[in-house]
């Protein structure tokens, strides 16, 4: 109701408004393991395991053999904006790293039940940190594990009760969409071995991706899709300008096997998995000229100079700008016209220009 009075303006609980900017940040389960699963790479992970626990929906837990967590860190690790990566704003045009906005642990204690376990090279043994939801740290022990961090989260979303009641009746999409994402992790990151595994009630555990880090795509799409899958797809290349192309593979005129429209198609720029929607319709959109019966598998691969993109476009980082959109755009319809065209088609196309 209208106030006859000019009401008195207050600041919001200190606590309240970081709840409500980390459910920003860590939108669903998928985006909550995304920034466990980037740190891990950003650690130079050579090995990183996923454990859930029903769907994700009691923990989750991310396990690297990463550079770990040095002790002078553990007490600023968890709060909001400390990083290791980025010290001022001219850095965010070279970056190479996936994280940078030191928001994601702060952002998961205050949502969830934050612990880790870490060590570093130049430690002994490790040590287990406890959180508590303003990222403090609040508890500090001794254990034994190998040189990198098992990050550990409980009841994600629990101290947001709306978001906390949709997390959990939509459990298994979220699950979906998170098992989607770390296929998509799997083939991008080279040399990274990862697994994948949810632990059921009954504690029967089941191992969901499992890959060896081989270093090639080749390697990669058969341990996530299969050997018939990969038997499907051509290699494809297609040059943009000088130091711009696209790189990765896509099924052959005859032989879609996507499900749906969007299913099995990955896309990522520079190694960054990331949505492209406008990316998605145009290869469905060509892929239909030639096969109207089936839906196109893609993994294609943006290699695009970072001072032409930005990915800081959303807080999950999913989104992209690029400077020069149609251009792109405009290389792909005409790589993808000629490659589905023609009968005999060749997969490598050369710029336009
Ligand atoms: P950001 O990744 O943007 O820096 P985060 O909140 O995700 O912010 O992480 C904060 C910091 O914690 C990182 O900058 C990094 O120094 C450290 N860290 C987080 N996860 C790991 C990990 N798995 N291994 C080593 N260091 C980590
Ligand atoms: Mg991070």
């Amino acid at each position: 109701s209208p106030q006859s009075k000019s009401p008195v303006i207050k600041p919001i609980n200190k606590g309240v408004v970081h709840r409500i900017c980390s459910g920003q940040v860590i939108l669903d389960l998928s985006s909550a393991v995304k920034e466990l699963v980037e740190n891990s790479l950003d650690a130079g992970a050579t090995s990183i395991e996923i454990a859930l626990k029903e769907y994700g929906e009691e923990w989750f837990q991310v396990i690297d053999n990463g550079c770990g967590i040095s002790p002078a860190n553990f007490k600023v690790v968890a709060l909001k904006h400390h990083t290791s990566k980025l010290a001022d704003f001219p850095d965010l045009e070279s970056l190479t790293t996936f994280g940078f906005r030191g928001e994601a642990l702060s952002s998961l204690c205050a949502l969830g039940n934050l612990t880790i376990e870490t060590r570093t090279k130049n430690e002994p043994v490790a040590t287990h940190l406890t959180f508590d939801h303003s990222g403090l740290l609040i508890a500090e022990k001794k254990t034994a594990r190998q040189i990198g961090t098992t990050v550990t989260v409980k009841k994600l979303f629990s101290n947001l009760p709306v978001r906390s009641k949709e997390f959990h009746r939509n459990i298994r999409k979220e699950y979906g969409k998170l098992i989607s994402l770390l296929n998509a992790y799997a083939l991008t990151a080279k040399g990274v071995r990862l697994v994948c595994s949810n632990t059921s009630r009954k504690n029967l555990k089941y191992v969901v991706i499992k890959t060896q880090g081989s270093g090639s795509l080749k390697d990669s799409i058969i341990q996530v899709f299969g050997m018939n899958m990969f038997n499907c797809l051509e290699p494809v290349s297609i040059c943009i300008s000088d130091d711009c192309k696209i790189e990765g593979f896509l099924s052959r005129s005859g032989q879609g096997s996507g499900r749906s429209m969007g299913d099995r198609q990955y896309f990522f720029v520079n190694g960054r998995p990331v949505d492209m929607p406008k990316v998605s319709k145009l290869v469905n959109e060509i892929y239909k000229g030639a096969n109207s019966k089936q839906y196109p598998v893609a993994i294609m691969n943006f290699i695009i100079p970072t001072r032409a993109c930005d990915v800081n476009v959303t807080p999950d980082k999913r989104k992209v700008f690029f400077s020069d959109e149609s251009m792109i755009l405009q290389s792909l319809r005409e790589g993808l016209q000629q490659i589905y065209s023609s009968s005999n088609a060749s997969y490598i196309v050369n710029g336009v220009d």
